[in-house]
């Protein structure tokens, strides 16, 4: 029986690109001597994207999509798609094109090599801001050192999974996912590719700061103890300094007449120790947030619509959504 690939592909606000992404995506898959869908996971866009992506399914055997009934944010959509997904091997890719579709016929050969996992390693960025590469190169290193999962540098969610692997994934259920993360600590046989990530072909980032910021913190979290431990380690160096000052003080006091000049130290010291003490509660903040949202253990998503399915897939999605609702 030909196998099956199963595309996903998550939109939010993606009007200006979608035909494009759509037309290149068809040229690949087309070629494969393999079934292939295209799964578009409509991110509560606020501008035409579903219409048109309901317009393609309509038109397309292949397309399928599902729609959130609002924006619940990149990585929850990549996990709709997975759930959705009926392939053999499940390939992520962006909607915006910095991800070449062109990439996927040697994902499928490593596959069919018998890799399960197959991710696309960007050994070059363009068309982004200075801020954009710095940030990432540094949050991808921080993140390299603070966790024991060996999760790849430079290595976003453009990648291959075989039907074991994203099986697996879905059972990991988090609150907060990120995606990249829990597919490294799911182990497999996994393989890289590399490649230079192009600029997004129109329209602008969905990646503002904040949601950059969202990811970074739920990838260091979600994967490292370490910045809980801080609190300690730097415990015992303040500690260590605290006490030699604590010596000078006395000396100055028994021994000369100059301690009331110790103002600003007080100042300063205050400062230094209050102000890092809120960081690191808030810290502590972080990770009980996260606790209580897995707590509260609420679906990861509410889908609003679903185009292209087939009936009996769509039952079984209510289904398997009600089942992971409760
Ligand atoms: N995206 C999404 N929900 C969001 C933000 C982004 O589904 O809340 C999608 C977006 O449509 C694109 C992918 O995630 O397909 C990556 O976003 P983008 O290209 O804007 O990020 P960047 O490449 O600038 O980091
Ligand atoms: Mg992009």
């Amino acid at each position: 029986m030909t196998k099956k690939i199963s595309v996903v592909v998550p939109l939010y606000n993606e009007e200006a690109v979608l035909e494009h992404t759509y037309q290149r995506l068809k040229n690949v898959m087309e070629k494969l001597p393999l079934d292939y869908e295209l799964l578009f996971v409509n991110d509560g866009s606020k501008d035409k994207t579903l219409e048109l992506v309901q317009a393609i399914s309509f038109a397309d055997p292949h397309v399928k999509c599902i729609g959130f009934s609002r924006n619940f944010g990149h990585q929850v959509a990549i996990t709709a798609g997975t759930d959705y997904a009926s392939g053999d091997a499940v390939i992520i890719i962006d909607a915006d094109l910095q991800d070449p579709p062109e990439l996927i016929p040697e994902m499928v050969h490593k596959w069919q090599d018998g890799f399960d996992v197959v991710y696309a390693q960007r050994s070059k960025r363009d068309g982004e801001t200075f801020f954009k590469k710095w940030s990432a190169k540094m949050f991808y290193r921080t993140l390299h050192k603070l966790t024991d999962v060996e999760i790849p540098v430079d290595t976003g969610d453009f990648r291959l999974m075989d039907q074991k692997v994203y099986t697996e994934l879905k059972k990991l259920n988090e609150k907060n996912p990120f995606v990249r993360g829990l597919v490294s600590w799911l182990g497999f046989k996994q393989v890289a590719i590399e490649y230079e990530r192009d600029a997004r072909a129109a329209g602008e980032t969905k990646y503002p700061l904040k949601k950059m910021l969202k990811l970074s913190i739920d990838g260091i979290t979600s994967f490292s103890h370490q910045p809980l431990k801080l609190a300690s380690y730097a415990g015992v160096v303040l500690s260590g300094v605290g006490f030699i000052y604590m010596l000078i003080v006395l000396f100055q006091a028994l021994f000369t007449s100059t301690t009331v000049s110790g103002w600003s130290s007080m100042i300063v010291i205050q400062l230094l120790f209050s102000g890092f003490v809120l960081v690191i509660l808030g810290m502590i903040g972080e990770y009980i947030g996260r606790i209580y949202d897995e707590v509260k253990d609420r679906p990861l998503y509410v889908v609003a619509e679903h185009y292209g399915f087939e009936k009996s897939r769509v039952t079984s999605d209510a289904v398997f959504m009600n089942q992971k609702a409760n």
